[in-house]
């Protein structure tokens, strides 16, 4: 660590953290929550993500933000060996995945207790949520023993 700043009460990152604002703020603050909501569209029923005002399926502006099962799936992910951050350098290797959750949206995440040479498509995952700040939480994934 390259920090010197030693009057942090509490936990810190100093990686790089989401803009906290309009729709991305509430997404964390239900994360916050411990709870990991999507939108879905009031019209046509659609799930999303990354949060957006306008549905890119029917137009829509109007949506409501629905909890998700926190299951799903690893789509697809790579392994970083090099840190393309010098805040990354301690986490290497690690792999930014890409989760299918059960209502059908992607988002790409961390997946907690796997070592990124043991990841294989379809593995089925669950939700975890990581306080890395007192103002940030992020939802992470750690894989589940047990698919049903
Ligand atoms: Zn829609």
């Amino acid at each position: 660590m390259t920090s010197t700043d030693t009057t942090t009460a509490g936990k810190e990152t100093s990686k790089p953290t989401p803009q906290m604002e309009g729709t991305t703020k509430e997404f964390y603050d239900f994360c916050q929550k411990k709870e990991l909501r999507f939108q879905c569209c009031s019209n046509c029923k659609q799930w999303r993500h990354v949060p957006r005002l306008m549905c890119a399926e029917c137009g829509s502006w109007e949506w409501q933000w629905l909890r998700s099962s926190g299951r799903g799936k690893v789509f697809t992910w790579t392994v970083v060996e090099r840190p393309m951050h010098p805040d990354f350098v301690e986490d290497v290797p690690y792999a930014p995945v890409v989760i299918e959750l059960e209502e059908g949206v992607r988002m790409v995440s961390w997946l907690s207790n796997c070592d990124p040479h043991e990841i294989t498509r379809g593995m089925p995952v669950e939700v975890e949520f990581d306080a890395v700040s007192e103002q940030l939480t992020l939802p992470k994934f750690k894989r589940r023993n047990n698919p049903l």
